[in-house]
C-alpha cells in the first residue's frame, strides 16, 4: 500500500528542498493520484513508537490567536547585491561589448553545478572567472546569459553543460564544481544568492532550448534572458514555480512531517506543494495540509519567501493556523506526521527527530515559532 512513486536516488545528496513535498526536485512533479494511493493510519500507530512521548497527538486546537510572525533574519540565497540592469539586456552593442570586456565576471554552470572552493576548509566561496579562463569560456560556444552588475562590472552565467569534461575549460582555476546546496548554507550571502540566480537562469534554458508552442528551435534575446522561437516567434521567459511551504500550529504544538523520499532520516519538517493553476496562496496552503495530513486549517500568516531554484522554486513560507488535530497522512508524500511540542522541538535529539537544514526556510519557520512563545 502506499504507492511510492518518489525515487528517492533521484536526489542523492538528500539534500531537502524544505519541505515534504517534492517541490523543486527534478523530474518534474508526480501526478497526485490520493483516490488510488491514499491510504490512512493514525498517528497513534504510527509515529508514537520512535520515541515521542504519548498523548500530545491528542489535545484539541487552542483558540489562543495566531499572530503574524516577522522573519527573524533573511533567507539564505536572498540578497542578491547584484542590479540586474534589465534596461541594458536589450542593448546588443553594449553587451557585446561587455561579454568581451576582459574584466567581465563568468560563473560557469555545469549540470546543476557551480564553481566554490574553500569547500575543504569549510569556507565556501563563488569563483568569478576573468581574463584568460573567461577567454576559452567565451570560445567554448556555450549558452550564456547577463546576469547584472557587481559594482559596475558586468557579470554573466555560462552552462558548460553540454561538455562531458568541463575541467580543460577551467583549468588553472582553483575550485570545485558543486551543488551549492552541499555548502550548506556556509557560503557568502552575496555569493548564495548569485549562484543561485546563474543556477536557475541556466536551468531554465537548458529547458528551453525548443518551442512549447510549435517544437521549433529558440534562440536567444535579451542577453540570455528570453529565448524566442526562430519559427512562429513565441517569447518565452524565465519560469520560477511557486511553491507554499507552511508551518501549521495550535497552541503549543506544530505539525511536522516525514517524508517517504528519506527514509533513512529522522528528519521532520514542515509540509510544503507546488501552487496549482487557478488557485490562491491560502487554497494552496489549505489544500496541500490537508492533502498531506487532513488537517483543516484556518487563518493563515506570510511570513517570508526563499528563492529555491533547484531547479525552478521560489518558496513561499507562511504560518497556518490548524482548526483540526486529528492526523491522516497521504502515505504517497509522508511516512509519518505528528503533533510536537515546543518543548520537544527545542530539544529534537532527545526526541529522536532531526530538523530541516539549517539554510531552509523550513527551519526558519520553525525557529521564529519557537520564538514567538
Ligand atoms: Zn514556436
Amino acid at each position: 500500500m502506499g504507492g511510492r512513486t518518489h525515487d528517492p536516488g533521484k536526489n542523492p545528496l538528500r539534500l531537502l528542498p524544505s519541505g515534504s513535498d517534492r517541490v523543486g526536485e527534478e523530474p518534474v512533479r508526480s501526478p497526485t493520484s490520493h483516490l488510488s494511493y491514499r491510504a490512512s493510519r493514525s498517528t497513534s500507530q504510527a509515529g508514537l513508537a520512535r520515541g515521542v512521548a504519548s498523548g500530545i497527538n491528542k489535545f484539541r486546537p487552542k483558540d489562543t490567536p495566531l499572530r503574524p510572525i516577522p522573519p527573524s533574519r533573511p533567507n539564505v540565497y536572498t540578497g542578491s547585491p547584484l542590479d540586474r540592469a534589465s534596461e541594458r539586456r536589450d542593448d546588443e552593442a553594449f553587451i557585446a561589448a561587455a561579454f568581451a570586456a576582459p574584466h567581465s565576471r563568468f560563473l560557469p554552470v555545469w549540470r546543476a553545478k557551480s564553481l566554490v572552493r574553500g569547500m575543504a576548509e569549510s569556507q565556501p566561496e563563488a569563483v568569478y572567472l576573468t581574463g584568460e579562463t573567461a577567454s576559452r569560456l567565451r570560445a567554448a560556444d556555450a549558452a550564456w546569459a547577463f546576469l547584472g552588475f557587481q559594482d559596475k562590472t558586468p557579470v554573466f552565467a555560462i552552462d558548460l553543460s553540454d561538455f562531458e569534461d568541463p575541467l580543460p575549460l577551467l583549468r588553472g582555476t582553483l575550485g570545485e564544481l558543486t551543488d551549492i546546496r552541499a555548502t550548506a548554507g556556509l557560503l557568502p550571502r552575496d555569493d548564495a544568492a548569485i549562484l543561485a540566480h546563474a543556477r536557475g537562469l541556466m536551468h531554465w534554458r537548458s529547458r528551453h532550448r525548443f518551442c512549447g508552442v510549435c517544437g521549433g528551435t529558440c534562440r536567444p534575446r535579451s542577453a540570455g534572458n528570453a529565448m524566442v522561437c526562430t519559427v512562429c516567434n513565441t517569447q518565452h521567459f524565465p519560469r520560477t514555480d511557486p511553491a507554499v511551504i507552511m508551518l501549521v500550529t495550535t497552541g503549543e504544538a506544530a505539525l511536522l512531517g516525514h517524508s517517504t523520499r528519506f527514509p533513512n532520516s529522522t528528519m521532520y519538517s514542515t509540509l510544503a506543494g507546488f501552487v496549482e493553476p487557478g488557485e490562491s496562496l491560502e487554497e494552496a496552503v489549505a489544500r496541500e495540509v490537508f492533502e498531506e495530513a487532513g488537517i483543516r486549517t484556518g487563518r493563515v500568516f506570510y511570513h517570508s519567501s526563499q528563492p529555491w531554484p533547484f531547479p525552478a522554486s521560489i518558496m513561499l513560507g507562511f504560518h497556518a493556523e490548524a482548526l483540526t488535530t486529528d492526523i491522516t497522512i497521504d502515505l504517497t508524500e509522508l511516512a509519518d506526521a505528528r503533533w510536537f511540542t515546543r518543548a520537544q522541538i527545542r530539544n529534537p535529539a532527545d526526541h529522536g527527530f532531526q530538523l530541516p537544514r539549517a539554510d531552509s526556510i523550513a527551519r526558519r519557520l520553525i525557529e521564529d515559532w519557537l520564538e514567538e512563545a
